[in-house]
């Protein structure tokens, strides 16, 4: 699903779009059309299956999520779903005038694939914040990649596929990756992300520590008992 298609070589968005007309998917080329219902915003959605298509695996929660943002900020030099062909990557929110590259995330990725699309970004010189959805992130077990996310590259967001719930960040304590501790939602002011605080803390440096001293009590056990055998 996607709110932006293609028609006569320019981009329409589903607001615009004409019920019962053909337009084209501009990652897989596949024909879409537009859809809405009584509870559901506009959308484009792919009539036959695509599965490869980036566009086609978002859901209506993700769609909400990026019109929230463009709401929110009310800019000019906002983009959706925009196209970045020379990294093959494209942008749920580009916010042209501050560099910065909305993502967002409802389903499980993998940490390699998080750094890989920062640092494409990075290469054109773009910041990526990425909106983790309470519906699949901050809960008590970390992925890889939300411990590598939340410390200062995440907030988090419960926006529901009608557009109701709130962008928030929170304080929060995690050991060997398990949240160990969060407070309540803070709302954030997303027209100043790059002010962006930690209130993260991760307790590694203990479990550091405790890995070397288990360490180094094996090395004397072992010890003991070469010489016990001697
Ligand atoms: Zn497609």
């Amino acid at each position: 699903m996607q709110l932006f298609a293609e028609d006569k070589g320019g981009s329409i968005s589903s607001d615009q779009a004409i019920k019962g007309k053909d337009y084209t998917c501009s990652e897989c080329r596949g024909v879409l059309r537009v859809k809405e219902g009584l509870y559901r915003r506009r959308h484009f959605f792919h009539m036959a299956r695509s599965p490869l298509c980036r566009h086609s695996q978002k859901s209506l929660v993700h769609l909400a999520v990026q019109r929230k943002i463009l709401e929110i900020l009310s800019e000019e030099s906002l983009f959706l779903e925009h196209p970045f062909h020379q990294i093959n990557r494209i942008a749920d929110v580009f916010w042209q005038a501050k560099g910065i590259i909305f993502e967002v995330q409802c389903s499980y990725i993998p940490l390699k694939e998080v750094k890989e699309r920062m640092a494409d970004y990075a290469s054109l010189g773009y910041r990526v914040i990425w909106m983790l959805h309470s519906a699949r992130f901050n809960r008590k077990t970390l992925s890889a990649a939300e411990h590598f996310l939340r410390p200062s590259h995440a907030y988090f967001t419960s926006i529901d596929q009608n557009g109701k719930g709130i962008i928030y960040d929170q304080y929060e304590i995690f050991s060997l990756g398990r949240r160990i501790m969060k407070g309540s939602p803070l709302v954030i002011d997303l027209k100043k992300p790059l002010n962006m605080q930690k209130r993260s803390i991760v307790k590694g440096a203990e479990f550091e520590l405790s890995a070397k001293l288990k360490r180094l009590l094996r090395f004397i056990y072992n010890l003991i008992l070469k010489w016990a055998g001697n």
